[in-house]
């Protein structure tokens, strides 16, 4: 298990090695075909700066020969927002006095024709709090049951789950898991999320553990920017999907580096605060350091950073999205987990993908790929 590894990563001496990297190991790392985790540290160091055009050539080159010139195209749904814990980051912590909604049945399909009115979208994002009684895994079946009816990849960010709950969600139709990290700093980590089942770090940072013996297709995988220092926590994460591609290497692998927006919770003020330069550094530092790994980038960035982001390195988003439970149709007013920066519906951030030579991509899943996997296996 991950834990077992992350024991042997000290905080303080990742910390003291990025910014020690010097440029010289920046153009070792440059040179490579394929980067260690040492490497990275070195392209995401301060030394790296002076390099960050070679960097968007090179992550440029990298997204072409692999992903093409496209933008796999994605929307969340929010189920509920009930929750158990109390992050200090987020709007729909349980001590926030506020209406808490559990999608009906009834709810959900009608959010699920109203996102296909929204634009042809395939791949579905259910999103939930942690209220394992009222929004478990019965729940999530039943959501997933009747959302196969109208997408072709079902994807779930939801609590972390035993091993066993992730191999029935897949046989619900199932395709994806999205569990963020938040940080991976463990002697700080419950800071930010004091109560309740998140506040176990172990059982969170080997979700994706239990998501790999589970066979889940695609795990995908992040840290909170504006909790802890963005590069250790990077680099952890770095080391994290090494690890996961070694013991799990049937599986396809997403990395999301979210900046923190203000949440209607009493005001969580980030601790760190990453730049638009910044982000596009980690960006490119990541594609170099693995040429196969999705990059996506959410509503929470700026339409102007999404833009520019799309032909350098991101290979997934998310369009027209809203961040309240049953936003799409039943409860349009709702409170929302995050504020959303890109505001532009489905098809205005198509017609712009399109105008920087960018192909939308609404499918790129189908269930029966599922079946042929399963044959080849089993020859
Ligand atoms: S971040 Fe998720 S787990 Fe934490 S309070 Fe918000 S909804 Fe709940």
């Amino acid at each position: 298990m991950f834990s077992e590894e992350i024991d042997k990563l000290s905080w303080q001496e990742t910390t003291d090695c990025i910014y020690s990297k010097s440029e010289a190991d920046v153009r070792r790392a440059l040179s490579k075909e394929h980067c260690t985790v040492d490497d990275f540290m070195a392209l995401i160091s301060p030394a790296a700066v002076p390099y960050i055009e070679t960097m968007a050539r090179l992550s440029r080159r990298y997204t072409e020969e692999r992903f093409g010139r496209t933008m796999s195209l994605f929307i969340p749904l929010y189920l509920t927002n009930s929750c158990a814990n109390s992050c200090v980051y987020c709007g729909f912590h349980i001590s926030n006095p506020m209406p808490r909604t559990i999608l009906t049945p009834e709810e959900m399909e009608n959010e699920y024709r109203a996102i296909k009115r929204l634009g042809p979208f395939e791949n579905l994002l259910l999103v939930t709090g942690e209220n394992p009684a009222k929004a478990g895994v019965p729940y999530l079946a039943q959501a997933l049951d009747m959302a196969k009816r109208y997408f072709a990849n079902l994807k779930i960010e939801v609590m972390p789950l035993k091993s066993e709950e992730y191999a029935e969600l897949t046989r619900h139709g199932l395709n994806g898991v999205i569990c963020f990290q938040e940080t991976y700093n463990r002697e700080r980590y419950n800071v930010y999320h004091p109560r309740g089942m998140k506040s176990r770090f172990d059982w969170r940072v080997n979700a994706p553990d239990r998501m790999g013996q589970a066979g889940v297709h695609s795990i995908g995988m992040g840290v909170l920017i504006g909790l802890e220092e963005w590069r250790t926590d990077v680099t952890m994460m770095a080391h994290h999907l090494r690890y996961l591609q070694r013991h799990y290497w049937r599986t396809k692998y997403s990395v999301n580096f979210p900046r923190m927006r203000p949440a209607e919770n009493g005001g969580f003020q980030p601790n760190v605060v990453m730049t638009d330069k910044e982000l596009a550094q980690l960006t490119f530092a990541m594609r170099i350091f693995d040429h196969d790994v999705d990059i996506s980038y959410s509503t929470r960035e700026t339409p102007f950073i999404r833009d520019h982001m799309a032909t350098l390195g991101v290979t997934t988003m998310s369009a027209g999205s809203k961040t309240e439970p049953g936003g799409y149709y039943t409860y349009p007013q709702a409170l929302e987990q995050f504020a959303v920066s890109d505001e532009r519906t489905a098809w205005e951030v198509v017609r712009r993908l399109k105008e920087i030579g960018i192909e939308p991509v609404w499918k790129d899943w189908d269930g029966s790929f599922d079946q042929g996997f399963q044959h080849l296996s089993n020859v």
